[in-house]
């Protein structure tokens, strides 16, 4: 079953669509997609749109076969309501066939619709010739589009970036009537109904938590083959929104059937969306599952189709907890991997190791390395990478530079906890603190480059050299340190002062010294 545009020209009642970052699988890679917060004015959007992000395909007609998951789950449930025929899931290209006269709503879902996350704060901000991030620009675009406004159809905006639009005071400049924050499935429906009777719909809604029971099975395939394994954390970090939401695994038969429905409709990969993988059906005080998660993995990766696994998140301390369960799990995402770096093949999960500061680690996320204490953390880190690494899965690891009061002495101990990891096989991303509007910290003030110390760029590029090291070749190194030195002299002297010298000069392999200069910089 897919959607079925009866009338073209006279439009379908409801229309859901995404920007074209967000329309896109970036030729299959998940990871790839954070480039979506990298700045536009590097590379003509035109040639990103054709080779970096392409839009998915259509089924034939003029609706999309792949959609982001969270389009899927409210295309389900307004489907269930309304009837196929009143829906359909358009690509930002294909809106002049869907939308006409009877159109009543647009439904809009984003990620990042005014770049204001970490990743592309951190990286357009970083590279800071090249404008605004794709994404946001992509949006842009989206929301411009005279076809959206010919019927006066009413624009409902939701997903997991909706709240940037309202902090950004964006919503009456760009025309959204309704801009929807959280989970959708318990408020949306409601919504809707009364925008299709003509009724007022209120410009903001705050939604409640949805029961398991009231979140549908997708009923068309989802960009990246996504599938929903659990919602929610529950593990308390300041910075992040999940932790509020209501946490759950969903049973094994619906995850299974949206795995089946992905696979028969070609998206070759099956992407675990969850705050954490060890938390399916986890025990009491996060303890990891070892027979579910196995049964789970294992059900996945038997469905014909399944030619990728690829598990979205994981803590670091059920690996060392369990690292059984890895031994167990590690052969099936290795069969089932589509990452190859220098010949060598390798799983990947994004891992979130935030700091390496006992101090910072109590005060904002003491709940990360449950059921270890913070003092263990360093501990937790290492051991949890070697037994990922052992198991071929090289981690894809996030740090934040300048949580709300990291001092010389918090950055030095996350230096040192690089160090520790010196030969692992992580590519880390160093994010720059940014205060969500949905979570604990949402008064804090963002971390900006113009703040950043010494230390905290000699972080930044610590990251960036290891990264290079193990996943860029030996002759491409080269030229990457060269660029780097090239880039200091025509544009980071000026644009950031004579700070930045010294990480440039370590991330190109000039100084030799770093680590008693480290400690120096902190005394
Ligand atoms: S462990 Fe991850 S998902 Fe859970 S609260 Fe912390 S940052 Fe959020």
């Amino acid at each position: 079953m897919r959607n079925v545009v009866e009338t073209p020209s006279q439009g379908v009642p409801i229309v859901l669509t995404a920007s074209a970052t967000d329309m896109s699988d970036f030729n299959l890679s998940p990871f790839r997609a954070f480039t979506g917060g990298f700045p536009t004015n590097i590379i003509p959007r035109r040639l990103l749109r054709k080779y970096w992000y392409p839009p998915v395909p259509n089924n034939g007609d003029e609706t999309a076969k792949y959609a982001p998951y969270g389009i899927r789950k409210i295309e389900a449930l307004l489907i269930r309501e309304f009837g196929s025929k009143n829906v359909a899931v358009a690509r930002p290209d294909n809106l002049k066939e869907v939308v006409g006269p009877k159109t009543k709503i647009i439904g809009i879902s984003s990620m990042e619709p005014a770049g204001i996350g970490f990743v592309s704060r951190t990286y357009t901000s970083f590279m800071g010739f090249g404008g605004e991030p794709m994404a946001a620009a992509e949006f842009r675009d989206l929301i411009r589009k005279p076809i959206l406004r010919r019927w006066r159809a009413k624009i409902i905006l939701g997903g997991s970036g909706a709240w940037q639009i309202h902090l950004a005071k964006l919503q009456r400049k760009y025309g959204i009537d309704c801009i929807v924050m959280g989970e959708g499935e318990r408020t949306v429906l409601k919504i809707f109904r009364m925008a299709l009777n003509g009724e007022e719909i209120p410009q903001i809604v705050e939604t409640e938590s949805p029961n398991p029971e009231e979140i549908p099975c997708i009923v068309h395939p989802s960009i990246f083959g996504t599938v929903e394994i659990t919602r929610g954390c529950g593990r308390g970090c300041k910075f992040c929104s999940p932790t509020f939401r209501r946490s759950y695994s969903f049973p094994l038969e619906h995850i299974l059937k949206e795995v089946q429905l992905n696979a028969k409709n070609g998206t070759k990969m099956i992407l675990l969306a969850s705050e954490d993988i060890f938390l399916y059906r986890s025990k009491e005080k996060f303890l990891p599952n070892r027979e579910a998660l196995v049964t789970l993995i294992r059900s996945i990766a038997a469905v014909p189709g399944v030619e990728y696994i690829q598990p979205a998140h994981a803590s670091l301390a059920p690996v060392v907890y369990d690292p059984k369960m890895i031994e167990e799990i590690g052969p099936i995402l290795l069969e089932k991997a589509n990452w190859v770096t220098n010949g060598t093949r390798h799983s990947s999960v994004e891992i979130g190791i935030e700091t390496g500061s006992i101090r910072l680690m109590n005060e904002h996320m003491k709940g990360k390395m449950l059921p270890y204490k913070p003092k263990e953390w360093h501990d937790v880190v290492t051991e949890g990478i070697e037994i990922l690494n052992k198991n071929s899965i090289w981690p894809l690891a996030t740090l934040i530079i300048g949580l709300p009061g990291e001092t010389e002495k918090d950055t030095i101990a996350t230096l040192e906890l690089l160090d520790k990891l010196r030969h692992s096989k992580v590519f880390y991303v160093p994010l720059l603190f940014t205060s969500e509007e949905d979570c604990m910290l949402r008064e804090a003030r963002h971390m900006d480059l113009k703040y950043l110390t010494s230390l905290q760029w000699e972080l930044i590029a610590t990251c960036w050299e290891y990264n290079i090291e193990v996943f860029v070749s030996k002759s491409l190194q080269r030229k990457i340190r060269l660029a780097a030195m090239v880039a200091y002299a025509l544009y980071y002297r000026w644009k950031h002062g004579r700070k930045v010298l010294r990480p440039i000069m370590n991330f190109s392999g000039w100084n030799k010294d770093r680590t008693r200069q480290i400690e120096n910089l902190g005394t």
